[in-house]
């Protein structure tokens, strides 16, 4: 096997083609087929410069949340340009259900920001949260925010790359939304932290495809007036009156539920289309105790 795979007539065939190989010259044992397919499975070089695979390893297992505020997803994106005071890092949580984004800029983040973060943010603006989805960054495991997490309740729930299942890592709409913050971050260089209120703003007021409706108003029950619209008024801004814009108003707070409803089902419909097309793409790899990896460092 050794001669046929990297001896001098070897080209370091793979499996299949490498037992053709050996069965045309002659040879034969009963367990070759396993043997050449392990023997070329552990070869060093082919390993080492082989196509390396991006179609993912597991299927997507869409997260639900079916409260506002409930679950969050957390994120640390960075490093960004040097925005004044040194701050390079951005703490972003994003809830689940609504798509409502909370972010800050940071110098370093430790457990000691993370904590102060959610407690300014979270749980004195929304709620107590159930759920945080992070990945498992030494400021998410350590053992400050592990006694946080159990004195508040919130269960922190960190991925591994051997489960990435569990994780807000793989649900895209989340993803999606950092993506698209980093993009804006990125253009406005090192203005960025002054800037980033405006630009969850405008995220928070940008109709979701998750859900068909901005963040905010599925969190108030009704839709923002822009100042765009105080330039150019719209029909529903300058024919309004007070009394009007009232009826209005509490017509969209009464039914706020059933739009929560609405935004329920159509994520729920949106999930399952995204984890269709995603699986369609799937290449399932699992390690078995005692396997051999090559682990890449980029
Ligand atoms: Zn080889």
């Amino acid at each position: 096997m050794k001669d046929f795979h990297e001896g001098d007539c070897g080209n370091h065939t793979g499996g299949r083609a490498l037992l053709s190989k050996i069965l045309r010259i002659g040879y034969f044992w009963p367990t070759m087929r396993i043997d050449v397919m392990s023997y070329s499975q552990r070869c060093d070089a082919c390993q080492r410069h082989n196509n390396i695979l991006h179609q993912p390893a597991e299927p997507l297992y869409p997260i639900v949340s079916s409260w506002q505020f409930m679950k969050w997803g957390m994120d640390i994106v960075g490093k960004l340009p040097k925005a004044p005071g040194g701050k390079v890092f951005m703490l972003a949580m994003t809830d689940y259900f609504s798509k409502w984004i909370e972010a800050e800029a940071f110098v370093q983040v430790r457990e000691k920001e993370v904590i102060s973060f959610i407690k300014r943010n979270i749980l004195t603006r929304f709620r107590i949260l159930a759920k945080i989805t992070c990945d498992n960054g030494s400021q998410f495991i350590g053992k400050r925010i592990t006694n946080f997490c159990e004195a508040w309740g919130i269960q922190m729930i960190t991925s591994t790359p051997v489960h990435p299942q569990a994780n807000g890592q793989a649900e895209s709409s989340n993803k999606i939304i950092i993506n698209n913050l980093k993009k804006k971050l990125g253009s406005k260089k090192g203005k960025w932290a002054e800037e980033l209120s405006f630009i969850l703003w405008a995220d928070r007021i940008t109709t979701k495809n998750a859900t068909c409706q901005t963040p905010f108003s599925l969190v108030f029950g009704y839709e923002v007036v822009l100042p765009t619209k105080k330039i150019i008024p719209t029909a529903r801004t300058s024919l309004q009156t007070i009394e009007a814009n009232n009826e209005v108003l509490s017509q969209d707070i009464d039914t706020i539920d059933e739009s929560r409803d609405i935004a329920k089902i159509r994520m729920a419909a949106y999930q399952q289309k995204i984890a269709k097309s995603y699986n369609k793409n799937i290449r399932i790899r699992r390690f078995q105790v005692g396997d051999f990896v090559l682990r890449k460092a980029f």
